[in-house]
């Protein structure tokens, strides 16, 4: 069976910024970047606050080039999913793909988390071409434009107020007549003259042409059906964590995010680390992913250090 000292899974800028960090430190890391490489970051299009790139940068360019970064030190970057894990005992036991098992002294969860949608067609076909799931990524291209979002807990309330002060108007699409939002962020968008909120309304359909969303049909709780103009769809109804195959061992919160410890990266098992969105409900931005990843390795090296 094959044992490796630093086994990173997962490859969004929190897997391969821990790889860069690992491979230079000499972990010899291997990294298992699943379905989805490059992480969600490669569901938007052009990414305008990562910094150091003042004219913005694609974003598979961007996440192409971490991960090249992270060869070029010599980290092995492998396509493959862990589908389970035993952290009951040291090494660390893994199984990749449902049949090879590898081991680890030291583990780092960078699995990410997968933005929920609504599952229409409509909504698919028109992904990238107005609709998003990330206001902070792509709002500004909505500038002085008519956008509406989905959702009524505290993320769409901060997307609507935060999309609020860059685009004409922003409707909130609400399924119920409340709010799950905290009422510190309730307050928010009431104070926000060019918000409005459609209560007890639901997306039928995202409308749409050659060049991208053009507005959303809406069917109220008493059968009223209309559509409003748009130029942005945005998705704001949360986040699930990639954390199911890990929650035998690992503690979550009630949202399924890993739990680690005050400003490090640490679990509650010692020598398993988590980086990035599967342990941040808050911030979920490239950036911030990316910081602890290198966190993680830092931790990881002080960990194998000492053993
Ligand atoms: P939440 O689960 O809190 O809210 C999801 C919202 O989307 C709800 O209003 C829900 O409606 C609605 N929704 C869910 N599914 C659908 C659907 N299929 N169609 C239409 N609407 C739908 O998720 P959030 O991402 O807002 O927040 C997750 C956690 O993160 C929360 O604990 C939140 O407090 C926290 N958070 C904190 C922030 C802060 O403190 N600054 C910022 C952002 C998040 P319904 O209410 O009817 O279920």
């Amino acid at each position: 069976m094959e044992s490796v000292r630093c086994l990173i899974i997962g490859g969004g800028p929190a897997g391969y910024t821990a790889a860069i960090y690992a491979s230079r430190a000499g972990l010899t890391p291997v990294l298992y970047e699943g379905m989805e490489p490059g992480g969600q970051l490669t569901t938007t299009t052009v990414v305008e606050n990562f910094p150091g790139f003042p004219q913005g940068v694609d974003a598979n360019q961007l996440m192409g080039d971490m991960r090249a970064q992270a060869l070029r030190f010599g980290a092995d970057i492998r396509r493959g999913t862990i589908t389970s894990v035993d952290f009951s005992e040291k090494p660390f036991r893994l199984v990749v793909d449902g049949e090879t098992e590898i081991v680890a002294e030291a583990v780092i969860i960078a699995t990410g988390a997968a933005a929920k949608y609504l599952g229409l067609p409509s909504e698919r076909k028109f992904r990238g071409m107005g609709v998003s799931a990330c206001a902070t990524c792509d709002g500004f291209f909505y500038r002085k434009k008519d956008v509406a979002v989905v959702g009524g807990g505290d993320t769409a309330c901060e997307e609507a107020t935060y999309l609020a002060n860059i685009c004409k108007k922003v409707y909130m699409i609400v399924r119920r007549d409340v709010f799950r939002a905290s009422v510190a962020m309730q307050e928010k968008v009431k104070n926000t003259p060019n918000i409005e909120v459609l209560w007890n309304c639901n997306t039928q359909e995202v409308l749409g042409d050659d060049s991208g969303v053009t507005g959303v049909r809406l069917v109220r709780k008493d059968g009223k059906v209309f559509d409003i103009t748009v130029d942005g769809f945005f998705l704001a109804i949360g986040h699930h964590p990639n954390s199911d195959v890990f929650k035998e061992f690992i503690n979550t919160d009630e949202n399924g995010y890993i739990i680690t410890e005050g400003k490090s990266t640490k679990t509650n098992v010692d020598g398993v680390f988590a980086a990035g969105d599967v342990q941040d409900p808050s911030f979920r931005q490239a950036i911030t992913a990316a910081a602890s990843g290198c966190k993680a390795a830092l931790e990881v090296e002080k960990y194998l250090m000492t053993k």
